[in-house]
C-alpha cells in the first residue's frame, strides 16, 4: 500500500521546488486520469528508503475567473482529501500570513496527518518564521529548504511513522477499525476551545481496562442498561467487534469493549491472538482510559502496567476503584488508595480516582463526569500570550540553572499540539537542563492551567 503525500500552502512558498526536489525525473503522466485535473500535478517520490505518491497544489497561475483565494482553498481542499498525509509550507523568510493562517484551519479541520515545514530555512534570516510557525498549532515546524536539499532528514522521521503506522493497519484491517482522525479543536476568538462543540461532533472514545474479574462487563453492561451486552444490537446501540456507540447520559461514546472482545474471539479461536494485546489495542483505540480496579486488590502489577501505558501513549486517564458496595471502611480506604495512587503513579498526578459500583450503579454519575473531564483538559489549549506571561513569572520566580556559571536561558514557549497537551520551550542549551527544571514547569502547567489527570509533553529546543 502506498502513501500519498500533499504539498500545501499558500503560491511562492517553494512547493514546485520541493515537489521537484521528491519526485525528480519520475513525474507521473495524470493528464488523462479522470478526476486528476491538470492543477494538480502527480508524481512518485522517494526519500531514503521510502517510495511515496506526492500531490502538488501549485497550479494557481491560471486562476481566471474565480477569486484566487476560493480557488486556492478548493484545490487545497482536494488534495487534501486525497492525501494520506499534508506537507503544510510556509514560508520561514516571509513570516506567517493571513493565507498561512487560512490553510492551518482548513489542514487543522481536514486532514489527518500534518507535518508542517517552515521552508526557505536555510541560514539565520529564517529563524523568527521558524518560530512564528509553532503558534499556527499545527505541532513542531521541520525546517526545510527545498531549494538547497536541507531537512530532508527530519522530513523522512515525520513521515516514517506515519508510512508504518498506515502499514500496520492495513495489516491489522480484519480486526481492528482505524482510529478516529485527530481533529483539531475550534476554537473562539480568544483562542479557547469550545468543548461542547467537540463532544457532539464526534463521539468520546473511551476504553475500560483493567485485570479479569476487575467488573468490566459488568460495569459496562450498567451503562447500556442491563443485559443488552449479551443480546446484541438494539435500538440506541450499534456494536462492531470492538466497540459499542452508545448515550451516556446524553454524551454520546464509543467504548472499547474488550471483554467483549475476548469472548467474540473465543468462538472465532483468535483468543491467542488477541489477548497478547488487548491492553494496547484498547489503549490505542481510546481518548479516554478508565482503569478499573477491584476495591480488594488495587494496583496490582498489570493495573500499573496498563495505566503507565496509557500515560505513554498519550491518553487521559481516570482510575474507577470498583465494587465500593462490598467496602466497609471506606473513609479509610480512600485515603490509602489515594496515598497508593501519588505513590504508584506519579506519571498521573492529579488524575480522577472515582469510586463506583458496577453492581449496583452507584458513582456511576461521576465516572461518567470524570470521563468527561479528562477529555476536556486532554483537549485544552492554552493561549501563547499567556503562556508567556506564565513562564515570565516562572522564571523570576525560580530561575533557571546555570551549569558551568551559563545561565541557561528560556525565551520563548508555545503549546504546539492538543490530545495530550503538548509545550515547546524556546531555550539556550536545552541539552544542559536539568530533568528536575522540566518538572517545575509541567507540574506548574499542570497547576496553574488546571489541567489534572492528562500527560503534558515538554519539549525543548534550541535555537538556530
Ligand atoms: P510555489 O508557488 O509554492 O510552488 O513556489 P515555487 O517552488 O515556485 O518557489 C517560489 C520561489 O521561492 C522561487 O523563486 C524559488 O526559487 C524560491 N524557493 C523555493 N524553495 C526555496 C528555498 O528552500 N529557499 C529559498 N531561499 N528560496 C526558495
Ligand atoms: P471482567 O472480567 O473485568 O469483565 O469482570 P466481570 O464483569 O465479569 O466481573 C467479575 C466478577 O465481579 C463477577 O462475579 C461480577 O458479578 C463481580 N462484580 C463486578 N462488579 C461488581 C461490583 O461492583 N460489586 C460486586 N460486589 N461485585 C462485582
Amino acid at each position: 500500500m502506498s502513501l500519498t503525500l500533499a504539498i500545501v500552502g499558500r503560491p511562492n512558498v517553494g512547493k514546485s521546488t520541493l515537489f521537484n526536489r521528491l519526485v525528480g525525473k519520475r513525474l507521473a503522466l495524470v493528464d488523462d486520469q479522470p478526476g486528476v485535473t491538470r492543477d494538480l500535478r502527480e508524481g512518485e517520490a522517494r526519500l531514503g528508503d521510502l517510495r511515496f505518491t506526492v500531490i502538488d497544489t501549485a497550479g494557481l497561475e491560471d486562476a481566471t475567473d474565480d477569486s484566487l483565494q476560493g480557488r486556492m482553498r478548493r484545490l487545497t481542499e482536494r488534495a487534501v482529501d486525497m492525501a494520506d498525509v499534508c506537507l503544510f509550507l510556509i514560508d520561514a523568510r516571509a513570516g506567517i500570513t493571513p493565507v498561512d493562517e487560512m490553510f492551518a484551519e482548513i489542514l487543522r479541520k481536514r486532514s489527518e496527518h500534518v507535518i508542517l515545514a517552515a521552508n526557505k530555512a536555510e541560514g539565520a534570516a529564517a529563524d523568527a518564521g521558524v518560530l512564528e510557525a509553532y503558534g499556527l498549532g499545527l505541532g513542531e515546524p521541520i525546517r526545510l529548504s527545498g531549494e538547497h536539499g536541507e531537512g530532508m532528514a527530519d522530513l523522512y522521521a515525520a513521515l516514517m511513522p506515519i508510512a508504518d503506522a498506515m502499514a500496520e493497519e492495513a495489516a491489522e484491517v480484519e480486526v481492528v477499525e482505524a482510529p478516529a482522525t485527530d481533529v483539531e479543536l475550534p476554537e473562539d476568538e480568544d483562542g479557547e476551545f469550545e468543548a461542547a462543540a467537540i463532544t457532539a461532533a464526534k463521539p468520546l472514545q473511551v476504553a475500560v481496562v483493567g485485570r479479569p474479574n476487575a467488573g468490566k462487563s459488568t460495569l459496562i453492561n450498567k451503562i447500556l442498561g442491563e443485559e443488552r451486552l449479551l443480546t446484541g444490537p438494539e435500538a440506541g446501540i450499534t456494536r462492531d467487534a470492538i466497540s459499542l456507540s452508545i448515550d451516556w447520559g446524553g454524551t454520546p461514546m464509543r467504548i472499547f469493549d474488550t471483554a467483549g472482545m475476548r469472548k467474540k474471539a473465543k468462538v472465532q479461536e483468535k483468543l491467542e491472538k488477541l489477548s497478547v494485546s488487548d491492553g494496547l489495542r484498547a489503549v490505542k483505540f481510546a481518548e479516554v482510559v478508565v482503569v478499573l480496579l477491584d476495591a480488594a486488590i488495587p494496583f496490582e502489577q498489570q493495573d500499573l502496567r496498563i495505566a503507565d501505558l496509557a500515560e505513554r501513549e498519550g491518553r487521559a486517564v481516570v482510575v474507577a476503584v470498583n465494587k465500593w458496595d462490598v467496602e466497609e471502611h471506606r473513609q479509610e480506604k480512600l485515603r490509602e488508595l489515594k496515598e497508593a495512587f501519588e505513590r504508584l503513579l506519579p506519571q498521573l498526578r492529579g488524575a480522577p480516582l472515582v469510586t463506583v459500583s458496577a453492581k449496583t450503579g452507584r458513582g456511576l454519575d461521576r465516572l461518567h463526569d470524570a470521563i468527561l473531564r479528562a477529555h476536556d483538559v486532554w483537549n485544552r489549549r492554552v493561549p501563547t500570550a499567556a503562556l508567556n506571561r506564565w513562564l515570565t513569572g516562572m522564571l523570576e520566580q525560580h530561575p533557571p540553572p546555570a551549569p558551568q556559571g551559563k545561565r541557561i536561558k528560556l525565551r520563548y514557549m508555545t503549546q504546539a499540539k492538543t490530545r495530550p497537551p503538548g509545550f515547546v520551550v524556546m531555550c539556550s542549551h536545552p541539552d544542559k537542563m536539568p530533568a528536575s527544571y522540566s518538572r517545575y514547569l509541567v507540574n506548574g502547567l499542570r497547576e496553574d492551567f488546571d489541567m489534572p489527570g492528562t500527560p503534558i509533553r515538554l519539549t525543548l529546543r534550541g535555537q538556530g
